[in-house]
């Protein structure tokens, strides 16, 4: 039997969302249920596919099943498609397995045409609905479905309006309509050198052509884009016979929500416009009016409507989001769906329908969008102050929040006036590593350039600090301090107020709301917890992000990155000491002086996680990174040093490499300089065996070798731990175990993960360097490119936010079964950013991992992604 293409409303129920899309599965479902919708069909996204496969057209098959299914429509209706009396007019909606901006319009009252027009205007005995209807569907079908701006025609009835002194369209007369129909047919004769389609049958076939093409279109894919949405998928076409809410006053549409999308409130929340069609809502023309207006005007009608949702309600188990349209006092609705809502609203809903006996535990912690937690974390500017502004400025929301202060310029200067009292916004064209302490110091973070894995962005995520990147609007001068926003000139005494949640910087003060915790929030995270089967760290370098993630839940430290802890300033010159000496003993004296320093940050590290693991990584990055540029530090390091100044800039120069993150860094630095090894496994330990006594609880330390490729070279670095571990604990007369394990983050060591697994306690996946060194470029320059694979559907997705699963994940998964078969005992997590977001979660979680480790302020999105997970993979068993 040849494949079917078009299902009748009645038929489709539960063929499901992949083949009718969202719109399409729901009006089978309303239909199956019995809700009042007009009838319809569906024309399925295979039918998308078959078109682009057909050339980008509707082979005549389908155009004949497509004519077959209208004809059973007018039976069903009794009315007449293109007929001279009783006409059946309907409406073309685009619609995607998930709701996508992008996609094509819907245009409404297809099928008329002069003749039909004239049949309606006879028939319902309202000439000036059946010409309202036949103007819209003609300045639809010239705005969607042929892709013209609708400004001009608009401008026609805006005339009419302006010469009659009329405020609103309903005014406008019958004769006024007609002579509207007559300019819009001549300009679509005009632009398109042709007759406007009088024959239904050639607008229906135009209409839905034009659905599939907006499938491609280039909103469409950047939307497809972001969200990591298949272009495989395809759209589908429903067509339904029209419910006129432009009739009369008894007549009219609107919108309604089972219960508050922004607070969760069990109570249906609508809005109603009377005499008006669907799109008259979304176009705001007119504001609509409280919902109550149709329980006083239609009181039966408002009774049947309020039993409706509720039924709807329980049906689907969720709270709803719908349209719907009153014809002549009949209730039809025409769309329904899963409501968007706020992550407040979305936990309290979770937590009533859970009360309210309509779903279990498990869809409790499934009905809250774990990405949605992080705005109920950060302070938040009053949203009644901000709904009164304006804003000044739009950059990208790259870390949210909300912040203000007076501008800084420097990260010193930012550090300074922070250690005064003062509250600041660091304000630069870009930033860099050296920028660190002033970002740790500033409210929030505003850069001119770069995007939302800029330095600033991905280093004010971690931090958990607002930022708002890449504002190309500001104008910065950082010699003359001065920043121009919205042609205002500020300096460093004015005051900026930046949402990293949106994006928006506002020129002065706003007041701020603090992070609302609510026992919603808590009572999902325990059922979280309940279902999780990942343990979840936190990557955390000071006591302060160590507390933060401990408050949100965290079970340990995944990562401590000890460079970090260089960059401060009284450190980095006995670190940049350490680097430019030529003699292992001047090394080993340098790092004398960093011991302290280093063993003290440790033992805040363990004190503020009151015993819980924490796993400590050793010196990652390239050396180069913390040598000076300027001359003055130059100056102080040569007499230091003893060298010459010139002696000292040969040495940086030497340093210098081509290709840094593939140069002297990781563990390749130990194997130079083991007495660097050697010093940090010191700090670790000493540390530790303070903390235990002090904590009075039993500690074992995690001690991380980063970037190991080989068996050699990991026995080798974990040697020299060891021996220097063993000797302290020896001396201290306590027992302590330590772990030695290794990152996996180079794809050679995942594919020798066997042998590397036999002699490591644990596997940590450092993904962001596996990526880069899997895919063969930097995380730092494939900005540049990737959006051309996203243009040209090579890439789908940014493998830097969410793991590449084919690839990235295949080395993963290989060597978790490899590591494992050598040793039974390893414990395995990932530490990159990927830790954090859901979709990676998901696969991690899959792959058997024992934990991930992500930055403060994602624990409890971790937490919940990690619940979800194992409760998908339970109930796809
Ligand atoms: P969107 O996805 O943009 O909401 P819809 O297809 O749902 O697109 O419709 C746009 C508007 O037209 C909505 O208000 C909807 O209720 C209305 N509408 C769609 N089809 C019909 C119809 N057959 N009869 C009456 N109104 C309709
Ligand atoms: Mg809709
Ligand atoms: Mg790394």
């Amino acid at each position: 039997m040849a494949k079917q293409y078009v299902y009748n409303f009645k038929e489709a129920y539960g063929l499901g969302k992949e083949l009718l899309g969202g719109k399409g599965a729901g009006l089978a479902e309303m239909t199956h249920i019995g809700v009042p919708i007009p009838q319809g069909f569906t024309i399925t996204t295979d039918a998308c596919t078959l078109y682009y496969k057909s050339g980008k057209k509707l082979p005549d098959y389908l155009i004949n099943d497509i004519y077959n299914a209208v004809a059973v429509i007018e039976k069903e209706t009794g009315k007449n498609f293109g007929g001279a009396h009783n006409p059946l007019l309907v409406s073309v909606r685009s619609g995607a397995r998930i709701s996508m901006p992008g996609m094509m319009d819907t245009i409404l009252n297809l099928g008329l045409n002069d003749v039909t027009v004239a049949a309606l205007a006879k028939e319902t005995g309202n000439e000036r609905f059946a010409f309202d209807s036949y103007r819209r569907f003609i300045l639809m079908f010239t705005n969607i479905a042929k892709g013209i701006k609708r400004d001009e025609m608009d401008a026609m009835l805006e005339d009419i309006k302006k010469k009659k002194g009329y405020k609103l369209d309903t005014e406008v007369t019958t004769e006024e309509l007609k002579e509207l129909v007559k300019k819009y047919k001549d300009y679509y004769l005009k632009k398109f050198k042709e007759e406007f389609p009088v024959d239904p049958k050639v607008q229906l076939i135009e209409a839905v052509t034009a659905v599939f093409r907006s499938w491609d279109n280039d909103r469409a894919n950047s939307y497809r884009q972001m969200n990591n949405i298949p272009y495989e998928w395809g759209t589908a076409v429903n067509v339904q016979s029209m419910a006129f809410g432009n009739k009369g006053e008894k007549s009219g549409t609107g919108v309604a929500f089972s219960r508050s999308p922004s607070t969760g409130e069990n109570k249906v929340f609508a809005e109603y416009l009377p005499n008006a069609q669907g799109e008259d809502v979304v176009a705001g023309i007119r504001t609509p009016l409280h919902i109550e207006e149709l329980q006083k005007r239609m009181p039966k009608v408002y009774e049947q409507f309020i039993k409706t949702i509720k039924m709807m309600e329980a049906h689907y188990k969720d709270m709803q989001d719908m349209e719907f349209t009153v014809e002549d006092e009949k209730l039809y609705f025409l769309q329904t769906r899963n409501g968007k809502r706020t992550a407040a609203a979305a936990l309290k809903i979770a937590c009533d329908l859970l009360d309210e006996g309509l779903i279990t535990e498990e869809e409790a912690v499934l009905r809250v969008e774990p990405k949605s937690l992080d705005s109920l974390l950060h302070p938040t500017f009053d949203p009644s102050e901000l709904k009164k502004l304006k804003e000044d400025a739009k950059g990208l929301p790259a870390s949210p929040g909300a912040a203000t202060g007076k501008i800084a310029f420097d990260a010193k200067e930012a550090k300074e006036r922070h250690a005064k009292g003062e509250k600041v916004v660091l304000v630069r064209a870009e930033t860099s590593p050296e920028d660190i302490d002033g970002m740790v110091a500033a409210e929030g973070i505003l850069t001119k350039r770069g995007g939302m894995t800029s330095h600033a962005a991905v280093v004010a995520r971690g931090m958990g600090k607002c930022c708002v990147a890449g504002c190309g609007d500001a104008v910065i001068d950082e010699e003359k301090r001065i920043v121009i926003i919205n042609g205002k000139t500020l300096t460093d005494k004015d005051v900026i107020s930046i949402d990293g949640s949106t994006g928006l910087v506002y020129i002065g003060n706003i007041k701020k709301v603090d992070a609302e915790l609510s026992g919603y929030f808590a009572r999902i995270m325990k059922l979280a917890d309940k279902y999780r089967r990942l343990h979840v760290r936190t990557n955390a370098d000071t006591p302060r992000d160590a507390q933060v993630a401990a408050k949100f839940g965290a079970e340990g430290i995944g990562l401590c990155r000890t460079e970090h802890m260089f960059f401060n300033p009284d450190r980095i010159f006995h670190m940049r000491k350490m680097i430019l000496s030529e003699t292992v003993e001047g090394r080993e004296a340098a790092l004398e002086e960093l011991l302290p320093y280093q063993r003290d940050d440790f033992y805040g590290l363990y004190m503020a996680m009151n015993g819980m693991n924490v796993n400590v990584r050793l010196l990652d990055p390239p050396l180069h990174e913390f040598l000076p540029q300027e001359a003055d530090k130059i100056q102080e390091l040569a007499k230091a040093l003893n060298m010459t100044e010139e002696h000292v800039r040969e040495r940086i120069d030497y340093l210098h490499e081509f290709n840094p993150m593939m140069g002297h860094r990781g563990c390749r630095l130990d194997v130079s300089y083991p007495e660097i090894g050697r010093m940090q496994a010191r700090a670790i330990i000493e540390a530790a065996l303070k903390a235990q006594k002090d904590l009075k609880k039993p500690l074992t330390p995690e001690i991380m070798i980063p970037l190991t490729l080989d068996v050699k070279e990991f026995l080798y670095v974990k040697e020299i731990i060891c021996e220097e571990a063993d000797k302290l604990i020896k001396a201290s007369g306590e027992k302590l175990n330590y772990k030695v394990g290794t990152m996996i983050e180079i794809p050679r060591a995942a594919l020798l993960a066997g042998e590397i697994g036999k002699e490591a306690a644990f596997f940590s996946f450092g993904t962001n360097d596996l990526t880069q060194m899997t895919y063969g470029f930097s995380r730092d320059d494939a900005g540049k490119f990737l959006p051309d694979y996203y243009a040209k559907k090579i890439f789908e997705q940014d493998p830097f936010q969410t793991v590449d699963q084919k690839g990235v994940g295949k080395l993963i998964k290989m060597a978790v079964t490899d590591g494992r078969a050598a040793n039974s005992e390893l414990h395995v997590g990932v530490c990159g950013e990927h830790g954090g977001d859901p979709l990676s979660i998901e696969f991690f979680n899959n792959a058997g991992l024992d934990y991930v480790s992500c930055s403060p302020f994602r624990v409890p999105v971790a937490r919940l992604a990690a619940a979800q997970a194992a409760i998908k993979a339970k109930k796809s068993k």
